[in-house]
Formats: structure tokens, sequence, C-alpha cells
């Protein structure tokens, strides 16, 4: 099992209800603690914010009366989980469900006759007839190539992804660009602006999109407020029932169907709460970064405007908060031979119901598996789905081998 994340832990301790020998390496919810900013607050609930697991009794309302902490969904209202808090419930879940984490990296996969040999940083070859990939998101962070190719390249340092900064405090007295328009865009802005930055935000779209307060709880609706937007985990209504419910059916819509719904189901909006403290920030709205070159000591970037205006900004760092493609080929982990043997769906691998690859023996979890069970991969709630599954996956290979 290579990662230590919600997806990899679920997986793991499925692994060991069904008595499969296994190794997990990673860091444990190192995915939240290096690569994603202190003082940042979850944008998912209580309600759907808890690690897949075989036993009762972990999710994190349990972890909240363990730590003596009152749960963030007390008396059926919402308070948004701080990431250290859910750093916390991760690790006290780890704990228990995987105590056996190795605090390693894999450095490369490739394939030896019918299995395969996982490298590891300590120098440690290991030869395994299966392997999980669930690294989680930042490996496949994006950042455009304008701000990559070309006169940006000569910005080195000055230009970065969102994902590689887990304390944005060290921008104080700067003045920072942040490209993109969803929650992680809009809370680095806030948080860079609290900690004493100038913060221009630019941002494609015409406009910003925010979320509302969370709908009551199921037991308050009326039959007819239920039959108009089914409560699901993951938000009230026809489509979120579907992509929660019926994850395993997602698999079956055509490629094109699937992948517009992992793009636009659940896309990119601002939490409510986020709103709230949005103040002080320079959005600038239908504006495309055209390209980037080294200006001084920072970076001066060349802007479109909706109607063809072109413009420019300086500024002392540019962070793109530009999401995530996963891209198995580009991947660096897997060996050239084995990455092209992957079977992909637009650069993420294609699954079975059991979330292996068309290799045999080799799994992805996580964000990867988004392209075949849909939206609910890109949430934490989605590993009490991907959890047992794999783990039945890698049971079934083991069998047939
Ligand atoms: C800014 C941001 C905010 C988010 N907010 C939410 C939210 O509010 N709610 C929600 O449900 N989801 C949220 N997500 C999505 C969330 O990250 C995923 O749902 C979840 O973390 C995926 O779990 P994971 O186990 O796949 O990956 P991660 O939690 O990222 O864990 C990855 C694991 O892989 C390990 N790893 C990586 N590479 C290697 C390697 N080569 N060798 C060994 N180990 C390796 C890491 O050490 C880590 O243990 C957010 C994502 C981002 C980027």
């Amino acid at each position: 099992m290579i990662g230590a994340g919600p997806y990899g832990l679920a997986a793991s301790t499925h692994l060991t209800e069904r008595g499969v020998e296994h190794r997990t390496f990673g860091t444990p919810m190192g995915g939240w603690f290096e690569h994603m900013p202190k003082g940042m607050f979850l944008k998912s609930t209580a309600r759907d914010s808890s690690i897949g697991s075989p036993h009762p009794k972990m999710g994190i309302g349990d972890w909240c009366a363990v730590a003596g902490i009152d749960p963030y969904d007390k008396d059926g209202g919402e308070t948004p989980i701080p990431v250290d808090e859910f750093v916390s419930y991760g690790r006290w879940f780890q704990q228990n469900e995987v105590p056996e984490v190795e605090e390693e990296q894999v450095r490369a996969v490739t394939r030896v006759g019918s299995g395969f040999e996982v490298e590891l940083g300590s120098g440690e070859r290991i030869g395994t007839r299966t392997v999980i990939v669930a690294i989680g998101t930042a490996p496949y962070a994006y950042v455009p190539p304008e701000l990559k190719t070309g006169p940006a390249s000569g910005c080195d340092g000055r230009i970065s992804h969102s994902a590689d900064h887990p304390d944005l405090s060290v921008f104080a007295g700067q003045d920072v660009a942040v490209l993109g328009r969803g929650q992680s865009a809009l809370e680095t802005a806030v948080l860079l602006h609290e900690a004493g930055a100038s913060v221009h935000l630019l941002v494609r779209s015409p406009g910003l999109i925010w979320g509302g307060p969370p709908p009551p709880p199921p037991e308050e609706l009326t039959l007819l407020e239920k039959l108009k937007a089914p409560p699901s985990q993951l938000g009230n209504g026809w489509t979120h029932l579907f992509i929660t419910r019926y994850t395993g059916a997602y698999r079956y819509l055509p490629d094109r169907m699937r992948l517009r719904g992992v793009q636009n189901i659940l896309g990119p909006f601002g939490a409510w709460w986020l709103k709230l403290r949005f103040d002080g920030i320079d959005v600038r709205l239908s504006t495309r970064v055209s390209g980037a070159e080294p200006h001084g000591d920072g970076v001066r970037l060349d802007l479109l405007g909706s109607e063809g205006a072109r413009s420019q900004l300086d500024v002392d760092h540019v962070i793109a908060a530009t999401g995530y493609r996963v891209d198995v080929r580009s991947l660096g982990l897997l060996s050239d031979e084995l990455a092209s043997s992957v079977k992909t769906i637009a650069g993420s691998p294609r699954l079975s119901a059991g979330f292996e690859t068309s290799v045999p023996g080799l799994f992805f979890s996580g964000l990867a598996s988004a392209a075949t069970f849909g939206p609910m991969m890109r949430f934490v709630c989605g590993s009490e789905f991907a959890g047992p599954r794999a783990a039945r996956g890698v049971a079934a290979r083991l069998r047939a081998a």
C-alpha cells in the first residue's frame, strides 16, 4: 500500500480485516499537513469527513468524543473542521487501525515477472504480487503551461502551486497573485490577506460562486422537500444522491459523461463561511494569464481581459491554485514500461470494480479513481466506498494468482 492518507488507511485496514498480509508506506495524513495551509478549514462537513473502516466508532464524531471536543455538527449546526484537528483525527484513526504504517517514501515501482518490485527511499527493494497506489492529490498538482514554459521558466521559486505551501504566513508583506476560483484559491487568498500579504485573485470566469449554509438534517425535511432534493452524504439533490449512493454504477456511464461529471459536479465554489472572511482582496474577473517572466526579484504577468484588453501585473510571487490533473504516464513513480501498460481515460487509470488497472495486480485509489467512480472519489468520504472494494480486489487477485 503506497499512501497513508484517508484512502490508503481505509484500504489498509480493510486488507487486515480480510487477513491479507501487506505493508503500508507513507506519512500518516501527510497530504494534509505537508500540502495544505495552516489555518485552513475543511469544506466538507462532519457528515462527510469520516475515513472508511470495517469497525464501528471510527468516524470523526467518535474521535471528537474521545478527544473531548464538541462535535462539529452539535445540535444540527455546522462548525467548519480545522485542518489540524482533522489531521489529529486521521492520526488517531491510523494509530488504531493501521499502527504498522512505515514512514517511508516509495521511489519506484517496476514490473518483475507477474509481480512488482517496489523500491523504497531507504534503498530497500521489496517483491510483491500486488500494489495499491493511493498517493493523494499533491503528486498530480497542475500548473498551466503559460506559468511553466517560455520566459516563465526563468521564474524559478517565484511561481508555485497551492500544494507547495503548508504555511502562507511566509508571504507577509509581499504582493502575491493567486490564480483560480475554487475553494483552494479562495482560501489561499483569504489566508494570505489575513497573514498581511497584498493579494490579487486572477479568475478566468466572470464570477465567483459561493455555496450556501448546509441544508437542515434529513429528519427535518418534509416529504416534498425530500422528493425535490433528496438528502445525500455530499449535499441534497438527485445528482448528489446518484454519485454517493450508486458510486459503483458510475463506472458504467460513457467515458465522456463520467469525465464531465468529475469536473462539473461539486465543481469550483467557495464555502459559505469563507465568504464572510473574503475581504480586502483585489479580485480580477474574466482575466486570463497569458504569460509570465522574471521582473526584478518578482514576476511580471501578462493579463488578457474579457474584451481582449491586455495589461501587466508585477508581483513578488504567483500561486497557481489551479487544481490537480491525474496523469499516470508522467507520475514518475511507475517505471516507463509499467506506466505505458496502464490503460487510461484522459490520463487516469481505467479501473475494474475492484480498483484494479489493466495491469493485473496494480491498483489505484483516491483521486486517480475519480475518472472511473466519479466525484465521490475526490472527497474523504469516498474512502468508505473505495477501501473495502480495493481490499476485495487485491484479495481476489491473490486468489487468482
Ligand atoms: C486544499 C485541499 C482541501 C481539501 N479539502 C477537502 C475537504 O474539505 N473534504 C474532503 O473530503 N476532501 C478535501 N480535499 C480532498 C482530499 O485531499 C482528499 O479527499 C483526500 O485527502 C484523499 O486522500 P488520499 O489518501 O487519497 O490522499 P492524501 O490524504 O493526500 O494522502 C496521500 C498519502 O500518500 C503518501 N505518499 C505520496 N507519495 C508517496 C510515495 N511516493 N511513497 C509513499 N507514500 C507516498 C503521503 O505521505 C500520504 O500519506 C482537499 C484537497 C485539497 C488539495
